[in-house]
């Protein structure tokens, strides 16, 4: 989808080294490292307490990391508080939307706007690209559908005019025609100049808009590369821990496809969408309490079945355009 300026070459706009995490004893996070280059869009997927929304949220200063360094636009900020992250152009749109349930649509966006850096996004400009919400300004948001909410917060981290804006579980509750929707306009965003770093457990989602993907596993890495550059087989191994695949390199940068060997727990892991129903107490347009996510991995079966067609294909024959991202012929491949 994305064009990025670089990669291997140019300075990463955010760059990750050896970062850890801890949740008191657990260790959520171990040794992860990432780049992302300006302009490019690139996921985290991974399934749940993979260690997804950690990296996010550790990324915009919510955790303090036990090891490593997080490093914007050449500068270290690991020191640096949330509210300066954000100021500085780290935005995030947090899991479950966050909103002010009591505040208006208008209100919420203005909430964005308070501290925002100088930029092409307002609040008209959010009611361009969303051309429901202009009409709906004075509407509480709790009255608003699960995807409207989804977009309302997409809204308030634009206004803030960030430079990387961090995308945590956009899918999670949502109908996989929303979903879509909501992704269809990452193009807009992107042409703004904005950089996209995104968590997702809808893999094919994930695979259809990145132009990198790297893959957690109860807090480590299990593989990393361009989407064009894995196999159905390597991504699945690695979303469920199923075994060693070796990659065909490890060299970031190079363009290969790292994978991380085996981990613990391999073969163990819960099929995704069995711990938790959509939403997570937000408001879910999907399904009854306890469905699996939208589009999700999950959507081949309940806990532990594995995965039928390929990882986020939902249990069915991939589609002709998904053998074509399958097979390597995407447009969202960077750098080759
Ligand atoms: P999900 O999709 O379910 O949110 P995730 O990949 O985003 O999964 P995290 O939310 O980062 O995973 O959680 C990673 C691990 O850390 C999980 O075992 C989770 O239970 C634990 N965890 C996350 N946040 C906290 C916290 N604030 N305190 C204690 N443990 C936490």
């Amino acid at each position: 989808m994305s064009e990025p300026q670089g990669r291997g070459g140019d300075t990463p706009l955010l760059e990750v080294r050896n970062l850890t995490v801890h949740h008191g004893q657990l260790r959520a996070l171990d040794q992860i490292s990432l780049q992302v280059f300006a302009g490019e869009v690139y996921a985290i997927i991974g399934a749940n307490g993979a260690g997804k929304s950690t990296l996010l949220r550790t990324i915009a200063g919510l955790h303090h990391p036990t090891e490593g360094s997080i490093r914007f636009d050449g500068k270290d900020i690991n020191k640096l508080r949330p509210e300066r992250r954000a100021t500085g152009g780290i935005v995030m749109v947090p899991e479950g939307r966050r909103l002010f349930g009591s505040l208006t649509v208008e209100e919420n966006l203005q909430v964005g706007a308070t501290y925002a850096r100088k930029g092409p996004w307002t609040i008209e400009r959010v009611y361009e690209i969303f051309d429901w919400m202009a009409q709906r300004r004075s509407q509480r948001t709790a009255q608003l559908s699960g995807g409207e909410q989804q977009s309302v917060a997409i809204g308030r981290a634009l206004v803030a005019n960030p430079r990387v804006l961090l995308l945590d579980e956009l899918s999670l509750g949502l109908a996989p025609v929303i979903v879509q929707r909501i992704y269809a306009m990452l193009p807009q965003i992107l042409a703004t100049g904005l950089t996209v770093l995104l968590v997702e457990q809808d893999v094919s989602q994930a695979l259809r808009v990145a132009s990198h993907i790297q893959c957690l596993l109860e807090g480590r890495t299990t593989l990393e590369g361009r989407p064009s550059d894995v196999t159905p087989e390597q991504v699945e191994a690695a979303y469920f821990g199923l075994g060693p695949q070796a990659g065909p390199g490890t060299t970031e940068g190079s363009g290969t496809t790292a994978a991380h060997g085996t981990t613990e727990g391999s073969g163990t892991t819960e099929g995704p969408g069995t711990t938790e129903g959509p939403g997570k107490g937000t408001t879910a347009e999907y399904g009854t309490p306890g469905s699996p996510p939208a589009g999700g991995p999950g959507g081949y079966g309940g806990a532990g079945s594995p995965p039928v067609s390929g990882v986020g294909l939902g249990g069915v024959a991939p589609s002709g355009e998904e053998q074509l991202l399958w097979s390597g012929s995407t447009t969202s491949s960077r750098g080759s």
